[in-house]
């Protein structure tokens, strides 16, 4: 180390304090109140990640008597057309219910009928999984929650590098990303909950930050782990959500499961079937889009509803721009679109393989939410995963005994700092940087792929990992840490299209289409596409790896 840098200590920490961090910081207090939990959060983890304020439901419940978690195996190995670990996504739903009646009583609202039953939705191919949650303050609760019981939360404070001691992991630099400062942390675990990579495809609209999914996620969990030496996966699970246009807001099932009417640009109707993105997105590439919203004959009661749960528990800034586009849910309908292209864990198969403990291939380091291979977990594998991560973490952390820095790691950390804080003369803002590097992934990485697109997309982040060290501009703090966001943007880039160009057939129509291999072929590639670290960020290597079934 060449300079003093703040130093703090922990049990356990965590890099993310989303959905998956702030609950894994709980459970982490919860199991031995007396260790020391610390979350790095890049924003405040009042207001951070995919919830930002609250959510409409928790898509995997295994409600007792309305489903089972065998159940739900069964149903998500179809919708992930069969690459799927069972034992964690068994570990996932069997717990499920656990977390919802633990949030409930934090006061986290689930709305029952009449009955005093649960509205529990069917959008998974078999069995009703979807339970319907009604709060605004769910990110609150979770985040006052965890400082209750005592957590360190180290709020703007993004993890640039994980620290290791041989094969152990010792903890993480962290940076402010106001001041600059770097704090390094002393770790005997550490739990990755960074999310995914929301800022990947550039969206139409234009906007950097203009996404779907958190826009401060930028695939750091990933290349955390990557640089590690942990195994990757599903990094050829491109994802495309249909959504609102110009917005990206979430609005399908809140209202299709309201009686909402779904038509394609002819008005033919769409919505016999519960909603799927994916067909939606065949059918507007077919040149029958944009598919709308019609709600014109729905009840005022009903149209309240959603209003209610679209402006207040989703996101209030839904309701300006509805008001601005004369949006009026009575009269008219809403146009949705294509997303831009994205790499998520939850929504998707992107992610830190990890068994049904929450453990990576590294010693001491474990995975959780978006950031982690739970398929097709959304809130529910957050949650729950971000409980079991804590918990094995946990034990890890009072089996073994404290672990030193290797200070040459932060030393080669404040070597690269002062090379980017060289950069003040060059010629390209960051921005304009980010801005061509998101555009060629949409042009090159988004569905539909062939193997002449996938060389481009290798040869264009080859050069721009040239030019982030000899083009871009760095003036300030902010420069800083954009500059880390964006040498992640391109690794992520990287290793989709390494994992893409192997996967030789297609499969998740539309999410891997390979117009080359346009045919599912599972007697070859029913299996996973690991990628790991070779001797430089840019060496990935390459392994098959079979899907793991229960009881193997
Ligand atoms: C718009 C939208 C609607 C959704 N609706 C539903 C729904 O209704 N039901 C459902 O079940 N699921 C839903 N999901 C999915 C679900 O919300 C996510 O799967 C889940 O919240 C992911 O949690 P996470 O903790 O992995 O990520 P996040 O909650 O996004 O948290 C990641 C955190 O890591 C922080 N971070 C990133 N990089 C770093 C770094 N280097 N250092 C420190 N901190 C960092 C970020 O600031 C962020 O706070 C939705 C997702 C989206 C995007």
């Amino acid at each position: 180390m060449k300079e003093e840098h703040s130093l703090i200590e922990a049990d356990v920490l965590i890099i993310g304090g989303g959905s998956a961090g702030a609950m894994a910081a709980i459970r982490a207090k919860e199991v031995n109140p007396d260790q020391k939990v610390v979350v790095f959060e890049k924003g405040n983890m009042k207001y951070s990640g995919c919830i930002a304020r609250g959510m409409d439901a928790m898509n995997i419940v295994a409600v007792p008597d309305v489903s089972t978690a065998e159940l739900y195996v069964e149903s998500n190995s179809i919708a992930c057309d069969g690459i799927m670990d069972e034992p964690v996504n068994y570990r996932m739903a069997e717990r499920s219910y656990g977390v919802m009646k633990k949030l409930e009583s934090w006061n986290v609202c689930f709305p029952k009928d009449e009955k005093d039953e649960y509205e529990v939705l069917k959008i998974h191919p078999k069995g009703r999984f979807c339970v319907t949650m009604k709060e605004p303050e769910l990110k609150t609760i979770l985040s006052e929650k965890a400082a209750a019981l005592g957590v360190q939360v180290v709020n703007r404070t993004m993890a640039v590098r994980l620290l290791k001691n041989q094969n152990r992991i010792a903890g993480a630099i962290g940076m402010n990303v106001r001041t600059g400062e770097l704090m390094i942390c002393r770790a005997k675990t550490v739990i990755l909950s960074s999310g995914g990579t929301a800022r990947f495809g550039l969206p139409d609209n234009g906007h950097l930050y203009g996404v779907y999914d958190f826009p401060g996620n930028t695939g750091d969990g990933y290349c955390l782990a990557y640089r590690a030496g942990a195994e990757l996966s599903g990094f050829e699970y491109t994802l495309v959500y249909y959504i609102t246009k110009d917005i990206n807001a979430p609005l399908l099932y809140i209202t299709l499961t309201r009686g909402a009417k779904l038509l394609n640009a002819f008005g033919e109707r769409r919505d016999q079937d519960h909603p799927n993105p994916a067909k939606m997105l065949l059918e507007h590439a077919e040149g029958k889009g944009p598919i709308r919203i019609r709600m014109d004959h729905l009840s005022e009661e009903k149209i309240k509803e959603i209003e209610d749960i679209l402006f207040t528990t989703e996101r209030p800034a839904c309701e300006r721009f509805h008001a601005g586009r004369d949006n009026d849910f009575r009269k008219g309908e809403i146009e949705m679109w294509p997303t831009e292209v994205y790499l998520c864990g939850g929504h998707g198969l992107t992610g830190v393989r990890v068994n049904e403990n929450a453990e990576t291939s590294v010693p001491g380091l474990y995975a959780a939410g978006d950031t982690s291979l739970v398929a097709r977990g959304h809130l529910s594998g957050a949650l729950v995963i971000g409980e079991v991560a804590a918990e094995y973490a946990s034990e890890f952390a009072a089996e073994n005994g404290e672990v030193s820095i290797n200070e040459k790691q932060v030393a080669d950390f404040e070597d690269e700092l002062e090379a980017c804080l060289a950069q003040k003369n060059n010629p390209v803002s960051i921005e304009e940087f980010e801005y061509k590097v998101r555009r060629m992934i949409g042009d090159y990485l988004k569905p539909p792929k062939n193997e002449y697109k996938l060389d481009r997309a290798l040869w264009w982040m080859d050069r721009f990992r040239k030019e982030l060290k000899t083009m871009v501009r760095v003036c300030d703090v902010h420069d800083l840490f954009k500059y880390f966001e964006v040498e992640n943007i391109i690794q992520s880039a990287t290793m989709c299209a390494i994992a893409s160009k192997e996967r030789k057939e297609s499969r998740w129509m539309p999410w891997h289409y390979r117009t080359d291999f346009p045919e599912k072929n599972d007697a070859e590639w029913k299996k996973h596409i690991v990628l790991t670290c070779g001797d430089s960020l840019e060496d990935v290597k390459v392994s098959h790896k079979p899907i793991i079934k229960m009881g193997n």
